[in-house]
């Protein structure tokens, strides 16, 4: 068995319904790209949970931490931050059908794997559209300038849909 973080043995605790356990692990994931930004590899991923044995199987709610990466949007410019996610999942014996629906994580003997839950929590929260700062003025279409840093002569470029409404309505 490889690097596995987010494996957590469960066999006590299933045997014991009612009882909260708390798992802080800290470890890191390859592969955390979305299509703007991305927890770097080797980063410190916390997962902060509660575990608890529920009809079925087990509970897991707490909350996950990872920092990212990316470029802004407008300038280019390196920028990261940290997100935060609360978990609220059961991992119970099923079928992978009910996996693919996405209503159940997999529970398979003693060991249970945080990891997926953790992928996918991470992966809805990084950031779509970062911006280094919501006044960023991105670079000149034209000539390239980062126009926080300094101007430029270019013509201001009109979009032309803007265009239209304005011809429209004046
Ligand atoms: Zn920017
Ligand atoms: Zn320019």
């Amino acid at each position: 068995m490889g690097y596995r973080p987010f494996v957590v043995h469960v066999a006590t605790l299933m045997r014991l319904p009612g009882v909260r356990q708390r798992q802080v692990r800290i470890g890191h994931l390859d592969d955390l790209v979305a299509t703007c930004s991305e927890v770097p590899s080797g980063a410190e991923i916390l997962v902060d949970v509660d575990m608890e044995a529920v009809h079925g199987g087990i509970l897991v709610q707490g909350v996950i931490k990872a920092p990212w990466v990316a470029e802004c949007r407008r300038c280019l410019e390196p920028i990261n931050g940290n997100l935060r996610v609360d978990v609220h999942e059961l991992f119970a014996e099923g079928d992978w059908r009910e996996v693919e629906e996405g209503r159940i994580y997999l529970l398979s003997g003693e060991h249970l794997d945080l990891e997926p839950m953790v992928r996918d929590a991470v992966m809805l929260e990084l950031p779509l559209a970062p911006v280094c700062n919501d006044a960023c003025k991105g670079l000149c279409p034209s000539c390239g300038t980062n126009l926080n840093v300094s101007s430029c002569s270019c013509e201001p470029v009109v979009d032309s849909r803007f265009e239209v409404l304005r011809m429209l309505y004046s």
